[in-house]
């Protein structure tokens, strides 16, 4: 049996940062990082824009860490291995190829996984999903020899894939089953300006259109909507979120249907048992209630103070406004704060005009959140500031 003194499942940028935060602490003890993926932790985000955008695949730009980092710092990294079995009190891992690792401390990293709508024809050839770097070099491939892309969503990744595919001047649609893009995160007016903004790029809009199933005899031909109507497609993408990727703990207290609930120190329940990233749901202090993040700076941030926290050296909290951007076409939007509920007013500086400007979303006179379009990293601090300012932290 494999002996380790930290057991980190799931190589996303959670895991990867978590060992980076008990290498700042612990240069000594065994650790050992499990990953599904056959690559070190990389920049998941750029799957969606570069990656798709550019001529030949830029795999150099995708790494995080260079993987010397890891052996440089004896990190064990196990990768192209899954963890099928996780024994809370005994403390041992169960891997894909039947090995065990008994471990002293863990943390669980394993990220989100898209949702799958339960439709029927979900199993068809070039029905895929966006994830990995695998998923994207077969969304590559796939598109240069089909006529017609949909994309099924009209999130943040629906936007993103579908500008960068129609970057590469292919013919590309949205189905959406709401009347605005990103209409989640943007107020209806400011919604409304960037559908409009991928309706003038050239992107078919199919909005106020609910899927209802995929059509084909092995490979896809149709995407059906619940209104009857038949939209050829030659590969569709479904976006339609993610889900935390708890498999491994299910029907234990590490996992729940929002998440695995951990506390200000992304602790679980079980001692010495951590969860970051994606799948971790953690009370948030700032902002208030319980949150789950699922954004690249979240679980950057979390990996590296749960990896200082699970040395034991270091107890630090987890306190950080929420934060994520978004890229497509011409535009970059940064979102400060809790976009979880939609705002009773808004406050819009700027213009849309010339595609630069600032909306504060108001809870009553509360200030919740801000979406600014094409500011500096400075300004994106500064509203950082300005919230946790009114927010009174
Ligand atoms: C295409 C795309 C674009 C994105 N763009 C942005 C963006 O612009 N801005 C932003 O803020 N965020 C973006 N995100 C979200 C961001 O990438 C995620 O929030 C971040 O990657 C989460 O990191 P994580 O380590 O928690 O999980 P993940 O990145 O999901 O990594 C988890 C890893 O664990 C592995 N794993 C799962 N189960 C097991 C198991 N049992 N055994 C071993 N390994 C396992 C998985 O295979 C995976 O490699 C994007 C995501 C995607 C997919």
């Amino acid at each position: 049996m494999i002996q380790r003194d930290y057991l980190i499942i799931g190589s996303g940028i959670g895991g990867g940062s978590v060992c980076e935060g008990i290498r700042q602490y612990d240069k000594k003890g065994s650790v050992t990082l499990v990953g599904a993926e056959t690559f070190h932790p990389y920049k998941r985000w750029l799957l969606s824009k570069q990656f798709l955008r550019e001529k030949t695949p830029a795999l150099k730009k995708l790494p995080y860490l260079d993987e010397r980092w890891y052996e440089s710092h004896k990190i064990e990294a196990r990768l192209g291995t899954v963890v099928t079995q996780f024994n809370i009190d005994r403390r041992l891992a169960v891997l894909g190829n039947g090995e065990t690792i008994e471990f002293k401390k863990a943390c669980l990293a394993m990220g989100s996984r898209p949702v799958r709508p339960q439709v029927a024809g979900i199993g068809l050839g070039n029905v895929i999903y966006l994830r990995t770097i695998r998923d994207a070099l077969a969304l590559r491939e796939m598109s240069q020899s089909e006529k017609l892309i949909v994309v099924v969503g009209g999130g943040l990744l629906a936007c993103e894939v579908a500008a960068s595919l129609r970057l590469g001047k292919l013919k590309v649609a949205i189905m959406h089953r709401h009347q605005t893009l990103l209409n989640r995160y943007l107020d209806p007016e400011t919604a409304a300006w960037v559908t409009e903004h991928f309706a003038k790029q050239g992107v078919t809009l199919l909005l106020g259109s609910s899927l209802n199933g995929f059509e084909g005899k092995t490979v896809l031909r149709n995407i059906q909507t619940k209104s009857g109507e038949r939209v050829p497609a030659g590969v569709a993408i479904v976006a339609c979120g993610s889900e935390p990727a708890l498999d491994i703990v299910r029907n234990t207290p590490l996992s729940s249907p929002l998440g695995s609930p951990v506390t200000d120190y992304l602790e679980t329940e079980e001692k010495g048992i951590y969860a970051v990233g994606d799948l971790a749901f953690y009370p948030d202090r700032l902002m208030g209630g319980m949150r789950r993040q699922t954004h690249w700076e979240n679980a950057r941030e979390q990996g590296l103070i749960a990896g200082a926290n699970i040395t034991g050296k270091k107890r630090q909290r987890y306190e950080q406004i929420p934060y994520f951007w978004t890229e497509f076409f011409d535009l970059r939007l940064d979102f400060v704060g809790d976009f979880n509920v939609a705002p009773t007013r808004v406050q819009l500086t700027g213009s849309y005009a010339k595609a630069r400007f600032v909306v504060r979303h108001y809870q009553g006179e509360k200030l919740r959140g801000i979406v600014l379009c094409h500011h500096s990293t400075s300004d994106v601090e500064a509203a950082k500031s300005e919230l946790r300012q009114a927010l009174g932290k």
